[in-house]
């Protein structure tokens, strides 16, 4: 219960034009979907992050860490906790030598661009990922050659226990957008990034390759969460989807993609419900077809 006590204590650690209530989510989302949070935060400070995580944990009051909301999908009814949610105050980008640090709520288009100006290759398959630091390690995002697991040297986080800890790589034990941070309940606050030395022209080139890839084979003029699945092991999961006939197929708003069978886009008013509802359509139809279980790679938030 979001209790008025509640939202002092969140206040007293942040600021009340920090707090927001019954506001609507859809506008938090590259979805452009879901209904109002009893309670939202924006967070301008690490400091902050780690009050308001360890005062939650601490009290057992439902939260979600939101970045970009590029791999998120809120229930049409709203979420009954605390969306905790990283602006872009929090996003420090740092160069040292290799070593790049970036706080949490960084874009990962920023962190790559600043790489790239500092010579430093690795993190050119993030360009074109339209998340955060938090959100990116979390997933362990990762495209055409590159995951984070290959550039993540260290990950500050607030512990499920509440304890400020550091994670080295291995702690943070990435799988297929997967990580220890996705599964537990860490709360990311900074990222320690080693790349190796480059030339900053190829590296720009390779920039520029990468995201005129998506541009030409993604259909990112519709909101969406991106890739929608995962890829089953030995399979793509747009072109199972296209095997099965299904490109363009439509509930409500919601629709497979016609240009990439593995994006679900909102074609305008999609709610959750019919997103939620085309996915297990989807789903079943490529199971009963090649017995394949295609997997929910987006964050759904009932
Ligand atoms: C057009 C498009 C293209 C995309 N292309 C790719 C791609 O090529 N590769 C890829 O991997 N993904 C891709 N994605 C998906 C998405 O961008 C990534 O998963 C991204 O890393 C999510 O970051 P975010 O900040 O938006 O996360 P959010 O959606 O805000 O959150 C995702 C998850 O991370 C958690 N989280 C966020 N921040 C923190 C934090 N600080 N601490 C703890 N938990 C946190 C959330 O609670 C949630 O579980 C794409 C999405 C779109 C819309």
């Amino acid at each position: 219960m979001i209790t008025k006590e509640v939202i002092d204590s969140i206040i007293e650690y942040t600021a009340s034009e920090n707090v927001k209530l019954e506001e609507t989510l859809s506008g938090y989302t590259t979805f452009k979907i879901g209904g109002p949070a009893k309670c939202l935060v924006e967070i301008d400070t690490v400091k902050q992050l780690t009050d308001v995580s360890q005062y939650l944990k601490r009290e057992k009051i439902p939260y979600y860490v939101l970045g970009n909301g590029s791999n998120t999908l809120f229930a049409d009814e709203g979420y009954d906790g605390v969306v905790v949610h990283l602006g872009n105050k929090i996003s420090d980008i740092r160069v040292e030598g290799n070593l790049i640090y970036a706080e949490a709520g960084a874009m990962l288009a920023r962190v790559s661009k600043e790489a790239q100006k500092a010579s430093l290759t690795g993190l050119e398959f993030a360009a074109g990922i339209p998340g955060t630091v938090g959100g990116g390690v979390v997933m362990n995002a990762g495209a055409y050659d590159g995951e984070m697991k290959q550039v993540v040297k260290a990950v500050s986080a607030v512990s499920p226990e509440g304890e400020f800890v550091t994670l080295s790589n291995e702690e943070a034990t990435f799988g297929y957008r997967s990580s220890l941070m996705r599964h537990t309940g860490y709360v990311v606050t900074e990222v320690v990034f080693e790349l190796q030395e480059g030339n900053a022209d190829e590296i720009l080139t390779k920039m520029n390759d990468f995201n005129e890839r998506r541009r030409s084979k993604q259909p990112l003029e519709y909101p969406s969460a991106g890739s929608t699945f995962k890829r089953p092991e030995g399979y793509f999961a747009g072109k199972l989807i296209m095997d099965a006939g299904l490109r363009g197929y439509t509930v409500g708003g919601a629709c497979v993609s016609e240009k990439h069978c593995g994006f679900v886009i909102n074609k305008g008013g999609a709610t959750a419900k019919d997103v939620v509802t085309l996915i297990n359509d989807v789903k079943a139809k490529v199971k009963a077809d090649t017995g394949i279980e295609l997997e929910p790679e987006i964050e759904i938030i009932q």
